[in-house]
């Protein structure tokens, strides 16, 4: 049950783009259609920015940066508070909405503004924690001061799967760090982050902190900006191969660079797991957002002796999930996010079986309006499936056997992804090889679900480059300075 009604919130989200302080339409008056994923019915048609867009928004916020940097940091992070407030009175409406164009079920959607809600918190509160130092230095010839500054005009873009709290986890910490931004939402999923950006008009941020381009062609408006001097810095969150292509872009200019990219999450269950837990843990780790998301547990490593019982539970449950519009009561499986998406799902199961694997449930797309796939459990997954080398970015549950703890750890690290492991044992000892042992930049240790405001997010190896939250999150928008000075 929602709380209000769709048809007015989104008559009340904003369709332009938003540049120094100013809602306008696009420059060539183009719009792009945001879609409905559980209907494939058009909810809204927004402005859909050309590069000269793109450019604006860029010189406003470089105009607006000394301003901002000059800020006093209890200042921009009670603009940051006042934003989270907001957001708390607000958090009905950013449910739906998120469920709307994107299709996650209204329970999920709510967790995903208490999760992205706690950036702007976080970062509200860290924005006064930034110290420099000094102190002699050790010749006693001299003092050392050492400060930290805003980097400058940011550039961040991020992807349709997690709407808000991918926004918010990098506008957070660049404000709260003085910086200004250029913010570019997916094409798929824009109305989330313009409703946003409503919000932080709201709570008092000034005319070209916060700038937003939503535009249908991504990769036009991305140049443009990149080769901008007055770009000072880049925060992806997206897909590998366009981390790497926008990675080589950033090198050009020398940008600052913070890399959120794919993930292959290994879930490892061993012979002396609390089943009951690990099978709780695997429904939330792969499940979650339909499995849309980078952290999704993407290969299930099961000890021999328990993948019938494994399975047959898990099937179990997938059984019972119901599907459909992610505004129903108790869906769990909404629609996927495009055709596309429902067309890999298909072909990586398809793949699987064909190389053997065994089909306990699911396995097929639904018929009808929507782009829904049926939630899947595979057992006897063959090596070299692309199953397991692929993001499955969907609700498939993929098991392969092991018989011994260093076969384990060799097939969770045969990925060139690093970003989150998941690991259930009830041995003190081997949950600790595991940290050690684990190519990860996350681990849930009999845990499904890692994320947390609070925590330095981020991977190892093609999952990407730099952390977002935790105290670490704020420096990636932060630079160092030295200054030697003689002594008094
Ligand atoms: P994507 O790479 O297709 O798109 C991400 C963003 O980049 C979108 O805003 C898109 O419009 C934009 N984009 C696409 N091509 C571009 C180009 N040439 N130039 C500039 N911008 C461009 O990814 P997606 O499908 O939106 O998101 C799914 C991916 O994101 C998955 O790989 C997932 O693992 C990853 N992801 C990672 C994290 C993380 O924190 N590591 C979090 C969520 C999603």
């Amino acid at each position: 049950m929602t709380l209000i009604d769709e048809t007015e919130l989104l008559a009340a989200v904003p369709d332009g783009l938003f540049i120094d302080g100013a809602w306008r339409p696009a420059s060539g008056g183009a719009t792009l259609d945001v879609r409905d994923p559980a209907t494939g019915e058009v909810v809204k048609a927004i402005a859909s920015a050309t590069s000269a867009d793109g450019i604006a928004a860029l010189a406003a916020a470089d105009a607006a940066f000394p301003g901002w940097a000059a800020t006093p940091a209890r200042t921009r992070a009670e603009v940051l508070r006042r934003a989270f407030d907001l957001l708390q009175e607000r958090k009905e409406e950013f449910a739906l909405l998120m469920t709307v164009e994107m299709g996650k079920p209204l329970a999920e959607a709510r967790g995903e503004v208490a999760y992205g809600g706690e950036f702007l918190r976080w970062f509200s509160e860290e924005a006064a924690r930034v110290q420099g130092r000094y102190g002699a230095n050790p010749e006693g010839t001299g003092r050392m001061i050492v400060t930290q500054h805003p980097v400058g005009p940011c550039f961040l873009i991020t992807p349709w799967n997690f709407p808000l709290a991918m926004a918010t986890r990098k506008i957070a910490p660049a404000l709260a760090a003085g910086c200004t931004v250029v913010v570019k939402p997916a094409s798929l999923t824009p109305l989330t982050t313009l409703y946003f950006v409503k919000l932080l008009e709201d709570a008092g941020v000034p005319s070209g902190v916060v700038n937003v381009v939503t535009t249908a062609h991504s990769g036009e408006v991305s140049d443009a900006i990149l080769a901008d001097r007055r770009l000072r810095k880049l925060s992806f969150t997206g897909s590998t191969p366009v981390g790497q292509a926008l990675l080589k872009q950033a090198a050009d200019g020398v940008l600052r660079t913070s890399m959120e990219l794919g993930g292959n999450a290994p879930f490892v269950v061993f012979d002396d797991a609390d089943l009951d837990k690990a099978v709780d843990g695997a429904i939330a780790a792969k499940f979650r957002n339909i499995g849309q998301a980078c952290t999704a547990a993407n290969r299930f490593i099961v000890h021999r002796s328990l993948v019938e019982e494994f399975a047959a539970r898990v099937t179990a449950r997938v059984e019972s999930f119901a599907t459909g519009r992610g505004t129903e009561d108790g869906v769990v499986i909404g629609p996927l996010i495009d055709d596309r998406a429902v067309a890999k799902a298909d072909a990586l199961v398809t793949d699987a079986v064909d190389r053997g694997a065994v089909l306990r449930t699911g396995g097929a797309a639904i018929e009808g309006p929507g782009t829904f796939y049926a939630a899947t459990v595979l057992t006897d997954v063959a090596a070299g499936s692309d199953i397991l080398r692929e993001e499955i970015f969907g609700p498939v549950l993929a098991i392969v056997p092991f018989d011994d703890e260093d076969e384990a750890v060799a097939l969770a690290n045969s990925t060139e992804y690093g970003l989150v492991s998941y690991v259930y044992t009830e041995s003190l000892s081997r949950g600790q090889r595991m940290i050690e042992r684990l190519e990860t930049g996350m681990m849930g240790l009999n845990v499904g679900v890692v994320s947390n405001a609070a925590a330095p997010f981020g991977g190892w190896k093609f999952s990407g480059l730099g952390r977002e939250g935790g105290a670490e999150g704020i420096h990636e928008y932060l630079q160092t300075k030295y200054t030697l000075t003689p002594n008094p």
